[in-house]
């Protein structure tokens, strides 16, 4: 089959970053330009650096699943999945800083150049976005997405409806005015090729919600309009193997926040654990009423049908292999799908198991009070996981002061202040579950003690993402409630009454921003407390001197999970 050599190359490669799509005569508008790297220079690490040590940083996790309950169809449709994710891989790299292989040309040695393919540029994603390399600048706060001279003033005169879609460029036409042009235009070569791929896999699919979902995801690439497609993702319910892919996250765009980066995730289902989880689904739209706010803010309905899954990942392609990795998975994101039909959670237990076994633990024995250590589990780590992404889909979607959707209304804001949310609501869900007796294995302080200790992890990434931000203003919040003390040998312990209330009052506190649709109050909010403080700061740097790993790398591809 003409697959094997593909995958050869893939594997041989690292099988992580790479893309092989074999070559390619790109003749699409993007493939032109050259990006945001700077011409006609070489690049070596920086020589503060240690680069063997920021390497050994990462603990290496191998992809694998078992696929023995997969049927057929689903084992043939894989490879072309990969095959259709590395292209997700390589026009995220456009998006990103432009040209790929030019820039890692350019790049003296193979340590610093393996770094650079884990940041996907030359910016630290887990230290503030620090450039690590020589000639290279800030990272421009809207990455390749606009023109890099283009100013928010220039933006904001342009007088084009389909410059704040999720799915256009900005570029500069031959008089140097700013113009607006669609994904699939931008990147016409590769998105058809993709599309392809997924058609065939569509064809082979015998499984009707995902050969469904599989046939208008292919369109939706081509066209850019994805609501089709993620509606029928959302009735997609009973196949073992899913496809997230497409331009999905909009977290790299850091100067508005409008523009969507492409991913693609390889999901396998696990379906002893989906089973389990199912039966919360139900449970929501009550849980929606109970919410600490008032309840003016409590209209939006959750979509009574979002379900709740457990999977293992076998690939991570694009955005979300960039910088710190996504455990688990919420989407769609437009408001619209969520009104209709709810959002899917997906749990990836392998990636998770692998961060709590590798970081959370190794953080907490030097962190937590070894009074408290006893309550660092891994349930408890899966479930205020699970719920974080379960909140998403709750609380408030429209404003209730006429500024429109959530997202609109608080602009850049609004990633740090939503993750913000569904940190504190997932562990206000899980409290309110034990309340009624729907969860019973382990008990509350477990999952407040390994929450904590999961702020710490999230913060070691700095505060340059909306997660590191969320993460610091809630940390401070906490800090300023008494949630915790720390005492003089740097071990924390957590109140757990304190703790409680703490967690309502945060809760209530973003609810009120995010219902008023109160930009002004989320600026300043993460203009105050979005930052480290210096006790905490100390803390975190004896964690870099114990050498526990900052995040996991994938060490992934389809030979991994046995296909060849
Ligand atoms: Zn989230």
């Amino acid at each position: 089959m003409k697959k094997i050599t593909l995958f050869s190359i893939l594997t041989a490669s690292a099988m992580i970053f790479f893309s092989c799509a074999g070559p390619q005569s790109n003749t699409d508008p993007e493939s032109q330009r050259a990006g945001i790297i700077p011409q006609g220079v070489e690049f070596e690490a920086l020589p503060d650096i240690d680069m063997k040590a920021k390497l050994a940083g990462f603990a290496e996790f191998e992809l694998t699943s078992d696929l023995s309950h997969l049927t057929a169809d689903e084992l043939e449709i894989l490879p072309l999945l990969f095959k259709a994710a590395n292209i997700m891989d390589d026009l995220y790299w456009k998006q990103a800083i432009g040209n790929r292989d030019d820039f890692l040309s350019r790049i003296k040695d193979e340590d610093t150049r393996t770094f650079a393919r884990i940041h996907y540029g030359p910016w630290d994603r887990l230290s503030n976005n620090e450039s690590f390399l020589t000639n290279i600048s800030t990272k421009p706060a809207g990455a390749n997405f606009y023109p890099e001279d283009m100013t928010k003033e220039e933006f904001e005169a342009l007088d084009n409806p389909y410059k704040t879609s999720q799915y256009t460029l900005l570029r500069r036409d031959d008089s140097g005015n700013l113009k607006v042009i669609w994904y699939h235009e931008a990147y016409d070569k590769q998105i058809k090729e993709a599309a392809d791929l997924i058609r065939k896999a569509a064809d082979i699919s015998k499984n009707e919600g995902l050969k469904n979902y599989l046939h208008l995801r292919a369109q939706a690439l081509l066209n850019d309009d994805y609501q089709p497609s993620d509606m029928a993702w959302m009735d997609m319910k009973d196949s073992n193997v899913d496809f997230v892919v497409g331009p999905i996250e909009n977290y790299e765009d850091q100067l508005f926040g409008y523009k969507a980066a492409y991913e693609s995730f390889i999901l396998i289902k696990d379906p002893e654990w989906s089973n389990r989880l199912q039966r919360f689904a139900g449970l929501l739209p009550n849980l929606q009423t109970l919410i600490p706010t008032n309840e003016k803010y409590l209209k939006d309905v959750p979509g009574s049908d979002s379900d709740l899954n457990v999977y293992d990942a076998i690939y991570y392609a694009g955005d979300c292999n960039a910088g710190s990795k996504t455990i688990a998975i919420n989407l769609p994101n437009d408001p619209e799908v969520h009104v209709a039909k709810g959002t899917r959670k997906l749990q990836l237990k392998n990636s998770m198991k692998a961060k709590f076994d590798k970081i959370v633990v190794p953080i907490a024995e030097k962190l937590i009070d070894p009074e408290q250590q006893k309550h660092i589990t891994f349930d408890a780590f899966f479930a205020n996981t699970m719920f974080h992404e379960v909140a998403h889909g709750m609380g408030v979607k429209n404003t209730v002061s006429g500024k429109g959707s959530v997202r609109e209304a608080l602009k850049e804001t609004y990633t740090s202040i939503e993750e913000g949310k569904a940190d504190i609501m997932g562990l206000w869900l899980v409290t309110k579950l034990r309340e009624m007796g729907e969860i019973t294995d382990g008990e509350l302080m477990d999952n407040f003690v390994t929450f904590f200790a999961g702020v710490f992890r999230s913060s070691r990434f700095g505060t340059a993402s909306a997660h590191g931000k969320a993460n610091m203003m809630r940390f401070n919040f906490f800090e300023d409630y008494g949630a915790f003390t720390r005492n003089g040998d740097g071990y924390y312990s957590i109140d757990l009454e304190k703790m409680a209330e703490a967690m309502n009052a945060l809760v209530d506190k973003i609810m009120t921003i995010q219902g008023e649709g109160d930009y002004e109050a989320a600026k300043a909010w993460i203009e105050a407390d979005g930052n480290l403080r210096e006790t905490l700061r100390t803390d975190l740097a004896r964690l870099n001197e114990g050498g526990i790993p900052v995040d996991i790398l994938f060490k992934q591809g389809p030979e991994l999970v046995g296909l060849k």
